[in-house]
């Protein structure tokens, strides 16, 4: 599981995450919704300790991790990106083996093999020689789920994982994140998807100015939404 407990972060002496407190259960999906600005992705960046909070505590498995060394949490908790980050020099499959091969010490043949399954479920097994450059953007997105994938972590953040690709290769992303939520990955997914949130999510979360506001099953926040804020969000976003 995955606790915040008063998570207090802050740029300088502006503190943009105010006193966040979440519960995200083994196996389950949290959706994290709100507006631009609203500190959706410091919440994700407090969690993998980019940035360090200025008070309060992230536990992992019951165990804090300020404890550990920001590159351990990293084997921990995948992330996946808005713009994805594959080196355009390496294959797909290069790219999803590197890291369990450099960072996480497989051999480089064992490493091919996890690489290969792990782009196979993304649905990618025949584009595995493909460079970065010769894939489409929906594509590309996919190996860098499944080069987070292939660390095997207990987490998986998402930070607007389809918003920089063009709306016929979104769904496709969706599906795959899906089929993970279905897996039962832990996943906390910052997404302006609210289709997605509705479907996929066991919990949503809506911040607003650095604060949850108000937090529920998908019913309660589309069907029933209590707060002024969260009502007047949905209005201009559905
Ligand atoms: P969006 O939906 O636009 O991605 P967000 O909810 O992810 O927004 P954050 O990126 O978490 O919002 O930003 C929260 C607040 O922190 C904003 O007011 C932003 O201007 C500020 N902020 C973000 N990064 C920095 C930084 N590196 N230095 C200073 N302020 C920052
Ligand atoms: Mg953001």
């Amino acid at each position: 599981s995955l606790e915040l407990r008063n998570l207090t972060l802050a740029y300088g002496p502006i503190e943009v995450l105010r006193n966040v407190s979440l519960n995200i259960a083994p196996g389950t999906t949290t959706c994290i919704i709100g507006p631009s600005g609203s500190g959706k992705s410091t919440l994700l960046r407090g969690i993998n300790r980019l940035h360090e909070p200025k008070s309060g505590d992230v536990l992992l498995a019951g165990r804090s991790v300020l404890k550990d060394k920001p590159d351990a949490l990293r084997l921990r908790i995948g992330m996946v990106f808005q713009h994805f980050n594959l080196f355009p020099d390496h294959s797909a499959l290069e790219n999803v083996a590197l890291a369990p091969w450099k960072v996480k010490g497989r051999s480089k043949a064992e490493a091919m093999i996890i690489a290969s399954q792990r782009l196979a479920e993304v649905g990618l097994a025949q584009r595995a020689n493909h460079r970065p450059r010769d894939l489409s953007g929906g594509q590309q997105q996919r190996v860098a789920i499944a080069r987070a994938l292939a660390m095997e972590p207990e987490v998986m953040l998402f930070d607007e994982a389809t918003s920089a690709l063009d709306p016929e290769l979104v769904k496709g992303v969706l599906t795959l994140m899906a089929d993970l939520c279905q897996r039962g990955m832990t996943m906390v997914v910052v997404t302006h998807e609210m289709g997605f949130a509705r479907r996929v999510a066991d919990q949503v979360v809506f911040m607003d100015e650095g604060e949850i506001v108000e937090a529920g099953t998908p019913e309660q926040m589309f069907e029933r939404p209590q707060s002024a804020r969260l009502q007047r969000f949905l209005s201009e976003v559905l």
